[in-house]
Order: C-alpha cells, then sequence, then structure tokens
C-alpha cells in the first residue's frame, strides 16, 4: 500500500505535511518526502487527510457490546450484580464470539487498532478478534469466591494456558495477559496464584484497582487497612509489568508503588463519570511518572467502544475538575491513546508512523466544516474531530475499515446474530 502526499502526525504529535508513506508486509517500510517509483498496489491519495497512529483501548470487555443500554441509572456495585453478573452467566461461547465481532466493527471504525480485553470464553474472543483482523492482548478475568477452589482448575486459567500455546504460533497480533478481574471478586490463594501465573510465564496482569471508593474501603476492611494496590503488591502481584484499570481512589502510597513498579494505569473516564465512581487525578499520576493510556471499558459501562470521545473527555475532565486549563494538553493526551497504549501492550514496535514500526494507522478524512481551520492539528484531533471523521484504520499493513465498509466482517450478519442472541438470553431473563 502507498499513502501519497498526505499530512502525517509525527512521535511528537506534530504535523509533516507531503510526506510519502510504502507500507510492505505489514510495517512501514518507507514514511518520507522522496518521490516513491510507480506503484502497482493499492494506493491512496492523501489530499486533505491526515495520517496518524491508531489507537490502542487499553481496558476493554468487547462482547459486552450485547449488554449495551441493559443497565442504566445504577451504581457500580448495583450495575454489576443485579444487570450484568446475571445476563453474562447466560452467554455461551458464541454469544461472547458475535459480541466481539460487532464490538470491532465499532472500534475500527473509529481508527482503533488494538485492544487490551478482559472476559471469559477468551478462546472465542481471540478467534473473532484474529479473524477480524484486529489487535489484542486478550486476559480471562479471573475470579472466584471460594478460597479452596484450586486457581488451576479455573476453566479461565486453562484458558488462558491453551490461548498463550496459541498464540505462540501466531503473527503476534493477539498476544496474551494474565487477567484478574478485581480484588473484591477474588481470593487471597487467587491473586497470589495470578501473580505466580504471570512471573511463571512472564506475562502482564491486567486488573481493575480502586474503581470506586466502596471498593478501595473495603478492601481495607477486609485486609487490614491495605488499600487494593498495597494488597496486590503484597500478593506479589507487582512484581509483574501491571495494567490497572480506573484506579480513581488511589492514595499517596498506592501512586508511589504503582510508579516504582513501573505500573500503568488504564483511564477510562466516561466509565467512571457514567458509574459514578469519581475523576481520578490523571494529570497527577502521570508527573509523577505513571504511564496513563485511554480505555473505553466496556460498552454496557459507558455504552459506546469510540475512543476518540474517550480522548476528548479525559482532557476535558483533567482540566474541569483540577482547575488547571494546562492539564492533558492534546499532544499529551493523543500519544497516552496512541504509542503510550502499545507500550502498555508490551508492543514496542508499534505506535509510530516511522520506517520499521508495524503499520497501524488511521486515516481521518479532514475536509470537514468543523475541522477547518486547522490552527493547531492536535488540537482539532483531541477537541473538534468525531469518530466518523475516520476515512480508513489499518492493522499490521491490512485494511480493516475504510469508507463505510469492514473488509474482513460479514456487517449485517453479525448484527442479525447478535439481536437474536440478545432475544434469546433475555427471554430467559424474564422467565420466558
Ligand atoms: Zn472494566
Amino acid at each position: 500500500m502507498l499513502i501519497k502526499d498526505i499530512t502525517i502526525l509525527n512521535r511528537e504529535m506534530q504535523p509533516v505535511d507531503h510526506v510519502n508513506v510504502l507500507v510492505e508486509n505489514g510495517r512501514f517500510a518507507y514514511v518520507g518526502r522522496e518521490e516513491l517509483p510507480v506503484y502497482s498496489g493499492t494506493v491512496v491519495d492523501g489530499a486533505n487527510k491526515l495520517m496518524m497512529p491508531g489507537f490502542y483501548n487499553t481496558h476493554c470487555h468487547v462482547p459486552m457490546t450485547l449488554i449495551r443500554g441493559f443497565g442504566e441509572g445504577l451504581s457500580l456495585n448495583d450495575w454489576l450484580t443485579k444487570k450484568m453478573f446475571p445476563f453474562e452467566r447466560e452467554m455461551n461461547g458464541e454469544d461472547c464470539y458475535y459480541g466481539a465481532l460487532l464490538g470491532v466493527m465499532e472500534l475500527a471504525a473509529g481508527g482503533c487498532v488494538s485492544i487490551s480485553d478482559m472476559y471469559f470464553n477468551i478462546m472465542d474472543v481471540a478467534r473473532a478478534l484474529d479473524e477480524a483482523g484486529m489487535k489484542a492482548n486478550i486476559c480471562h478475568g479471573l475470579s472466584s469466591s471460594d478460597p479452596g477452589q484450586r486457581p488451576e482448575s479455573l476453566k479461565g486459567w486453562k484458558d488462558t494456558l491453551a490461548l498463550l500455546e496459541q498464540s505462540k504460533t501466531g503473527d503476534g497480533r493477539i498476544k496474551v495477559d494474565v487477567g484478574l478481574h478485581a480484588e473484591y471478586t477474588s481470593t487471597e490463594p487467587l491473586v497470589r496464584a495470578a501473580a505466580g501465573l504471570a512471573r511463571d510465564h512472564g506475562l502482564a496482569l491486567h486488573t481493575h484497582i480502586s474503581e470506586t471508593r466502596k471498593e478501595h474501603e473495603e478492601c481495607r476492611q477486609r485486609h487490614g487497612g491495605l488499600t487494593p494496590v498495597r494488597y496486590f503488591k503484597a500478593c506479589g502481584v507487582f512484581e509483574n509489568p501491571v495494567l490497572g484499570a480506573h484506579c480513581v481512589w488511589l492514595d499517596e502510597g498506592d501512586r508511589e508503588i504503582m510508579a516504582e513498579s513501573r505500573a500503568t494505569i488504564s483511564h477510562c473516564i466516561s466509565a467512571n463519570l457514567k458509574l459514578a465512581s469519581g475523576i481520578p487525578p490523571v494529570a497527577g499520576y502521570m508527573e509523577q511518572g505513571i504511564n496513563v493510556v485511554i480505555a473505553t471499558d466496556g460498552a454496557a459501562g459507558n455504552n459506546n467502544l469510540n475512543v476518540m470521545e474517550e480522548i476528548h473527555m479525559a482532557a476535558l475532565a483533567a482540566k474541569g475538575a483540577f482547575l488547571n486549563p494546562a492539564a492533558l494538553p492534546p499532544e499529551q493526551v493523543l500519544k497516552m491513546a496512541t504509542v503510550n497504549g502499545a507500550k502498555a501492550q508490551r508492543r514496542e514496535d508499534c505506535g509510530v508512523i516511522e520506517a520499521g514500526f508495524k503499520a497501524d494507522f488511521v486515516i481521518l478524512d479532514m475536509d470537514k466544516p468543523h475541522l477547518t481551520p486547522i490552527h493547531n492539528v492536535a488540537a482539532n484531533l483531541v477537541y473538534s474531530a468525531q469518530a466518523s471523521d475516520v476515512y480508513m484504520t489499518v492493522i499490521d499493513g491490512n485494511t480493516v475499515y475504510k469508507d463505510g465498509q469492514f473488509p474482513t466482517i460479514d456487517c449485517e450478519r453479525v448484527k442479525y446474530e447478535c439481536v437474536k442472541r440478545v432475544n434469546r438470553i433475555c427471554g430467559r431473563l424474564n422467565g420466558r
């Protein structure tokens, strides 16, 4: 693929005009201003377009598209226990497969190239993402309420190992993390075992941390005053690279542990707002040296998988909630959603448009009234652009979305299957 005479965003999120980009074998083969020889493959004309690194959605539960809009106006605790868990108990592998494909279409149409996903039936989720051409770090969110249960006997444990084996024969797009749902949904033996599993296989550990004040305070009551971060540290969790979702209620000691252990915080601002969990001081976390990255969470929580909306809201919330108009400038929040997200997935050859990097990118149509004029490209992208401005999304050199079309997915079939499956589950929940 050759992208001709386009404006790209460089590593510092600054625009560079009149660039030719050649993609070969899934990577950027050339990025620069030299005239390239006549090319026989796909050629994209860069006029009025902008090319930037694709978005990394670092905390998602992609099959939850099927539960979008099902639990409204509830606290996280009621939302989970009264609406989400009962629905999820009815979801089989094929439901998760089709829910994941539905999610991929929404993600790709909004410029997302990779997700860090936590769910169950992960072999089916992985199959959907792999077939659709998505990139993902997948984990099963291990959970248990029985201290006597052997962690190795859990389906999620076995699936984690099976997917790890399967991923070794793939092209690197699908990777595996160890998932631990949260402190409040696990036992201490399970937390210690999950930490050990990650250590034994050199994997990252993905978990929810201090999402709500209730969770944070109840953990302290359960564990002799230890916050979720301190409790996880005591259980060996931070001996691994940790991806902690939310981290709304961290205290100073928690932040020091996260910074010292080089952990990553996945910031899901719209879910935190909608479920009334609070607004984490992410600009402060970043000043302390913690890698903070952007995520949507599942579509049941904030009701969409629109990473551009998260970028916008993260930039606004950091300023408004902490009375600092200089917090999270546009270039910084764009890096959080791209190259820093790639680092959180331990993909060092992704997230930047430079020769040798994986060809993950988004092309936006800039010929729009709401993007005119352009005083500052990054500001236009963060505050003015819409997901519908995405013209094309490419993952490892393969086009997964272009101009309203999904070349890797049968869109009508997936929508039909999803509605049919949701009707079946809701019928059972309603006792029909
Ligand atoms: Zn989550």
